[in-house]
């Protein structure tokens, strides 16, 4: 099977060497990639959100098979012009996409399919918007109803704080139309956990879990980042919460969307809330993405033992049914090295040196992100997220210690990484 990966991230990367290991691929392509996939993929050099110019490649390489990575794609179109040509895309239509490109679609199908998660109103008044505010106080949730890159969303401690939001989404146009309507919802307390399913339209079949760091500095600090480390699994989705998750929030999403004549078809990824109740803990839905997370999909490969490439097939194919995953029973351990200055102005093209020394620690893989070869053979760094240092190994704190011992292998003073990834789980 000829197969195309789009996106030039560090989940391109795993999904890329998960892919090449199948049996089933006889050539792989990516669209754009980076230094890193070029070990394991011809490079394209296409733009992730160039549709058109995507569509004429699989055509004119006769394409069996396309890998969505990235949201923008999807949002896009790209799956429905593909399966409009009879190519068989993983990934889902840009209709239902909309689980993730629009909030206030997202929540209406979680009331209507009766999925937990926090109670909310849809505004495009900023005034009815403040009014739901002053009546039900602060700590609340304002979100951007689109796409902001992970800055549409505010957590306010105060209702001037989320009077702010409001005002800069629906008056002052800071997110163009991605903000022409907020979300207003409850504030949940808890512990935030990722948890990934693969869906077929009709069916799911649970990946795995997954925990993320968000922010740029040490313990939690500093402005949000598109993600400086995860681990997977993560302890605090036990095997019943995970079965609880399936049951409540998964399956009923995807019944839903198949109802609403949006069947999904992908990765499902749900940002869930675990609240301690008198009763124990209750996992909420706070959102849905509809791809894999990046650095998250890094650790998921590392742990996955079966042929990733069947099962994302499967999964387009919708016969999930005939997929039995089997996974390493040890944790995988991603640490993002980015470029000095991110997540603000980064310095680009500095030299990354020691790569081969890092990947040989034991039990360690290096994606790459944002990297090119230049022409004399030095890999530059080019993006703001560089490098995604993976390890596995039996324990947490072991694949930390891995992680770690390979990161200080690397040569390169341009970057940067946090030095506690994974300290929840350590510590649990
Ligand atoms: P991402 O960058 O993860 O794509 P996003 O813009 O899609 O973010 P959300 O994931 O919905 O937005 O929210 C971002 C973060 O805000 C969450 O990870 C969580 O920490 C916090 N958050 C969102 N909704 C709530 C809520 N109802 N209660 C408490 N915190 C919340």
């Amino acid at each position: 099977m000829k197969v195309l990966v789009v996106g030039s991230g560090g989940r391109e990367h795993a999904l890329c060497w998960a892919i090449s290991n199948s049996p089933l691929c006889d050539a792989l392509y990516c669209a754009p990639g980076n230094a890193g996939i070029a070990d394991v993929a011809t490079l394209v050099p296409i733009g992730s959100e160039d549709v058109d110019a995507l569509v004429r490649f699989v055509q004119d390489n006769a394409i069996d098979f396309v890998v969505v990575g990235p949201e923008g794609p999807l949002v896009l179109g790209l799956v429905d012009r593909l399966t409009a040509l009879g190519v068989k895309a993983f990934g889902p239509s840009a209709a239902a996409a909309e689980l993730e490109g629009s909030k206030g679609f997202m929540k209406d199908i979680l009331a209507k399919y009766g999925v937990p998660t926090a109670f909310y109103e849809r505004f495009k008044d900023p005034e009815a918007a403040k009014a739901y505010v002053r009546k039900h106080g602060a700590p609340i949730v304002v979100k951007a109803d689109g796409l902001a890159a992970g800055k549409g969303v505010t957590v306010a401690r105060t209702e001037q704080e989320a009077f702010e939001a409001i005002d800069d989404a629906l008056v002052g146009g800071r997110f163009g139309a991605a903000g022409a309507e907020v979300v207003v919802e409850e504030f949940l307390d808890g512990e935030e956990v990722s948890f990934f399913a693969l869906c077929d339209g009709e069916n799911a079949l649970p990946l795995a879990s997954a925990q993320d760091h968000k922010a740029v500095g040490d313990g939690d600090t500093g402005p949000n980042t598109g993600g400086m480390g995860a681990y997977s699994p993560a302890p605090v989705l036990t095997a019943d919460l995970q079965d609880r998750v399936m049951r409540e929030i998964i399956l009923p999403t995807v019944k839903g969307m198949a109802a609403e004549g949006k069947p999904f078809k992908g990765v499902l990824f749900a940002g869930l809330m675990i609240m301690q109740t008198p009763d124990g803990p209750v996992p909420k839905t706070l959102e849905f993405n509809v791809r894999f997370g990046d650095p998250e999909c890094q650790t998921l490969m590392m742990r996955l033992k079966s042929d990733a490439l069947a099962a994302l097939v499967a999964a387009a194919d919708g016969v999930l049914d005939s997929i039995d995953l089997r996974w390493h029973d040890r944790t995988a351990l991603c640490v993002v090295m980015a470029a000095n200055g991110y997540p603000g102005d980064y310095a680009r093209n500095t030299e990354i040196r020691g790569l081969d020394k890092a990947g040989a620690v034991d039990g360690v893989t290096v994606f790459h992100a944002g990297t090119k070869r230049a022409e004399d053979g030095r890999v530059l760094s080019v993006g703001g997220r560089v490098l995604g240092v993976t390890a596995l190994a039996p324990t947490v704190a072991e694949a930390q210690t891995a992680a770690y011992k390979a990161v200080d292998a690397l040569d390169w003073p341009g970057g940067f990484c946090r030095r506690d990834i994974g300290w929840r789980a350590v510590g649990r």
